[in-house]
């Protein structure tokens, strides 16, 4: 294999990941600075490489050390891009690494360039492939997403070759002469071209992954409370009904509709029947507990799904929230009287163990709780016709 288009095709290859990562700090403007950082490691990387392909030109033995200085900056770089996904970055570190290999490569480097070209310099690059494999992994912003796999892979794999290289290297050299050195290189670059390639498209499946979850998320989302909306409602709800009916534990679903919310637009305006509908939303989420599904079905419409409650202790839920809708409602000043809500509760049983069912047994109870003068709650009968609580 010819060694200097190895060289030729790995500069080329991060020329264009470069480029493809900048085009796509467009799509991604959440992370338009780390496809910054990025791009910019690619870039100094290719710049990297035309300093190798010219290091023979340049006076004394600097070549090798500016070679591996600038390749040391373009990982820097991009580990720089990947810390900045979770915390802002600390620029003193990439200069003080840089440093340390600027004195390391003058004090040592240049009068053993051979052994620190050969086998030395393979070690910094590890050890920050490697840390940029962990961050990765221990990235919170990251979790659960796919692609990070494959991302720490491709760092980690990285790191673990030169790491193995700087001490396979020594040891095979030492053993079969230096004929090793020039399937050791080939090997290098040969990896190098790979990585790439696999190290821009890691890290562009990363964002887009990531773009399309918080897409996801919002498109199950209500905008005005920050709740489920009806679509994620129907989503999380049918797993939960599901998971539930599996395992055998109670499922208690209550539906809310605000008494005469009309009228309080009517009176007082929208933008404070919006506040109104923030103040249920937030009684609603701190009676309810994390693991509840409570969802904004539409309009001054709501539904909470308890798992593993009982329609006792559903009931006790819906009172809570009622009397911490009424409270947080105090703070509204413009409102002269107190909102009040209209709630039904179901429990599953073996008619109703279906979302649908259940939030039609709920909703009749409801319907009940209106006719009955609002601002109560009133419970289904498992056979789905409600009584009186
Ligand atoms: P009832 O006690 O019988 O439930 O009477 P109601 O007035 O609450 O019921 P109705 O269905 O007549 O009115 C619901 C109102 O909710 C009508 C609509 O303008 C209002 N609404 C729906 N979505 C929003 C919203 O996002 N913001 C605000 N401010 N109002 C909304
Ligand atoms: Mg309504
Ligand atoms: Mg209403």
């Amino acid at each position: 294999m010819d060694l200097r288009t190895l060289w030729y095709l790995t500069l080329a290859t991060l020329l264009v990941g470069a480029t493809m990562t900048l085009w796509e700090r467009r799509a991604a403007p959440l992370r338009s600075r780390e496809l910054g950082f990025w791009a910019a490691g690619f870039f100094t990387l290719a710049a990297g490489c035309f300093v190798g392909l010219m290091r023979g030109y340049l006076p004394g033995n600097t070549g090798p050390a500016l070679t591996n200085i600038t390749m040391l900056l373009g990982y820097l770089i991009v580990l720089q891009g990947v810390v900045t996904i979770d915390r802002p970055y600390n620029l003193l570190w990439t200069a003080a690494t840089l440093g340390a290999a600027a004195v390391v490569w003058a004090v040592g480097g240049l009068p053993m360039t051979d052994m620190f070209w050969h086998y030395v310099s393979a070690l910094p690059i590890g050890i920050i492939s490697g840390l940029t494999a962990i961050t990765l992994q221990r990235s919170t912003a990251l979790r659960g997403l796919r692609s990070k796999n494959l991302a720490v892979a491709v760092f980690a794999f990285h790191g673990a070759f030169y790491l193995a290289r700087a001490i396979l290297m020594p040891m095979a050299v030492a053993a079969f002469g230096r004929e090793m050195l020039p399937f050791f290189a080939a090997t290098t670059m040969l990896e190098g071209s790979l990585y790439a390639v696999a190290m821009p498209m890691a890290l562009i499946a990363l964002v887009r992954e990531e773009y399309q979850v918080s897409l996801l998320e919002r498109s199950r989302t209500d905008d005005l409370t920050g709740l489920t909306n009806r679509r994620g409602f129907f989503e999380r709800g049918g797993d939960a009904v599901k998971i539930a009916k599996d395992q055998g534990i109670a499922i208690s679903l209550l539906a809310f509709d605000l008494d005469h919310f009309k009228a309080i637009n009517d009176r007082h305006g929208h933008a404070i029947g919006d506040r109104v509908l923030q103040a249920f939303a937030d009684a609603a989420t701190r009676a309810a507990g994390p693991e509840a599904v409570i969802a904004r079905l539409g309009g001054e419409e709501f539904a909470l799904l308890l798992t593993g409650k009982d329609i006792e202790r559903a009931r006790e839920i819906g009172e809570l929230i009622a009397c911490g809708f009424s409270e947080n409602a105090q703070a509204i000043e413009a409102l002269q009287s107190n909102p009040t809500v209209s709630i039904g509760v179901a429990e599953a049983k073996a008619s109703t163990f279906e979302l649908y069912a259940l939030l039609d047994a709920a909703d009749r109870a409801l319907y009940r709780a209106k006719s009955l003068g609002r601002n109560r709650i009133e419970v289904a009968k498992a056979n789905g016709i409600s009584a009186a609580a």
